[in-house]
């Protein structure tokens, strides 16, 4: 088979059938590193993965490294990593090795926010989608959270057991199907670190620019409040001008290990609203916040 020519969904699709046939005892939480090393020796005997391990990688998550004679590789990941995003990380190394290798002979090294897929370049985001297709995939998770539904952060983490991925993958992974209008924002000490917006909301206007620098939390917001109590993490109702220029509901809670917080922001269910009217400035919008996110 010509395997150059595969993309990222395909990949993930075909190692999904390969998963579904076999369909071991705990489907989705099967050993990434394992599934590497043992589909790239059968595939690709020439340049297999023989190793999965972790390393200090001095502020980057992870990183597909080749060896000295360029005939093995390694995928590396950062040190002080929860588990799920362990795993998240190594499948996207993975994506690299599978879309990238041959154009990057040297290897690539992936910050966290490549890993998320928060970044412009396109091969982080190639290889994001390869890993949020592999661990996640679309039909199944569908079936968790439909598109119109309105999860709060108790079914996403749901998710995130189910997949065993970090709440912050599962949340983007989500993010980008959803047909509702939705933002995941998170600060640090009272500022907007970064957000993600679905398309939906993207589209109507709801999104936080932080490409610029940092942006201070609206100061009535529950997270902007440092309000981290069960009635923050189960939804707080706000009018509008809190977050943005229509009612917004809120959920947030603090990660303990990191001090980074995280805020849900569901907005409402109406038709968005064109705030521009013109058709090409709106995708200009959309594409000028898509090379900056
Ligand atoms: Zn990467």
């Amino acid at each position: 088979m010509d395997f150059e020519n595969w993309g990222a969904q395909r990949w993930a699709n075909h190692f999904n059938q390969m998963l579904n046939l076999a369909n071991p005892p705990d489907r989705y939480r099967f050993d990434v590193g394992k599934l590497a090393v043992e589909t790239s020796r059968s595939l690709f005997p020439a340049d297999p993965i023989t190793k999965v391990a972790e390393e200090e990688l001095d502020g980057f998550a992870g990183a597909l490294v080749p060896s000295e004679s360029r005939t093995r590789w390694g995928i590396v990941y950062g040190t002080g990593q929860s588990p799920g995003r362990r795993r998240f990380t190594v499948a996207h190394e993975f994506g690299h090795y599978l879309l990238h290798r041959r154009k990057y002979p040297n290897g690539i090294h992936s910050s966290e926010a490549d890993v998320d897929g928060r970044t412009k370049l396109e091969v982080e985001r190639e290889a994001n989608e390869f890993a949020s297709w592999l661990l996640m995939p679309l039909d199944d998770y569908r079936k968790q959270i439909s598109p119109k539904d309105k999860p709060d952060f108790e079914v996403l983490g749901q998710c995130a057991d189910r997949y065993e991925v970090s709440l912050v993958a599962a949340t983007l992974r989500w993010l980008r199907y959803t047909e509702r209008r939705a933002l995941l924002v998170a600060s640090v000490e009272g500022f907007v670190k970064w957000s993600w917006s679905s398309k939906p909301a993207l589209v109507s206007g709801a999104f936080i620019r932080t490409s610029r620098g940092p942006v201070p939390l609206p100061p009535e917001s529950a997270v902007g409040r440092e309000m981290f109590t069960a009635e923050a993490r189960a939804g707080v109702q706000h009018d509008a001008r809190v977050w943005f220029n229509e009612r917004v509901r809120e959920f947030s809670f603090r990660s303990e290990k990191y001090d980074t917080a995280y805020t849900l922001l569901h907005l409402g269910d109406e038709e968005p609203r064109r705030w521009i009217d013109d058709e090409a400035q709106l995708e200009d919008t959309y594409e000028r916040f898509m090379k900056n996110a």
